[in-house]
């Protein structure tokens, strides 16, 4: 899989709340061949956009014959504690100290309105959460040695009526916090472990 940005140039899709620090992080991953089919892809800088991320585009021409491809299993690879030295954790705990200390508490941290309305304080909140998430996984990934797994693709079943809109928005919740809570080493307590059960038990 190739990210699009391989092939088209990119100013940035993320913001940080600082409105300095600029990054690329959101993609659209296509296979090798599919890029071909590619015309163009860029990031939207809307000025009304709330969201520290801007969408980005992905313009294909879609041919008139396809070639179904089989892509196999997808490798996942993820920090394995199990495998990690006792340095390596140490390594891991100064290294997202050092950067934990790096992010900037949103100035409305401060607020002490307990059923504060406020979507400015809330976006701030969200945000500075995503940040801190991002700099554990990102931390793991560069001081825990990385374990690569196969997964195969399943087979398509055919969706129940309705499921898409009741239930898809649940599931993807459940996965996304599920492979966060995985890549933190399954801890069985804490905030990502009661986000993970929340989400799942919505889901299920
Ligand atoms: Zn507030």
């Amino acid at each position: 899989m190739k990210s699009i940005w391989t092939k088209f140039e990119a100013d940035y899709s993320y913001r940080h709340t600082d409105l300095k620090s600029l990054s690329l992080i959101d993609h659209f991953f296509v296979t090798e061949s599919f890029l071909d089919t590619c015309i163009f892809a860029a990031p939207l800088h809307f000025g009304d956009n709330r969201s520290n991320h801007s969408p980005i585009m992905l313009k294909i021409n879609i041919p008139l014959f396809t070639a179904k491809e089989n892509v196999g299993g997808l490798t996942i690879k993820r920090p394995n504690w199990k495998k990690a030295y006792s340095e390596d954790i140490e390594e891991y705990s100064y290294k997202l100290n050092e950067k934990l200390l790096q992010l900037p508490l949103p100035s409305s941290f401060g607020c002490l309105d307990v059923s504060c309305q406020n979507v400015v304080h809330s976006l701030e909140r969200d945000s500075h959460v995503l940040d801190v998430l991002c700099n554990t996984i990102e931390t793991s990934f560069e001081c825990i040695p990385v374990s690569e797994s196969h997964s195969k693709i399943m087979k398509k079943r055919p969706n129940l009526h309705g499921w898409k809109v009741n239930v898809l928005p649940y599931k993807n919740d459940s996965l996304f916090w599920h492979s966060i809570w995985l890549s933190m080493g399954k801890p069985k307590s804490g905030g990502v472990f009661d986000v993970m059960k929340h989400t799942r038990n919505k889901f299920h």
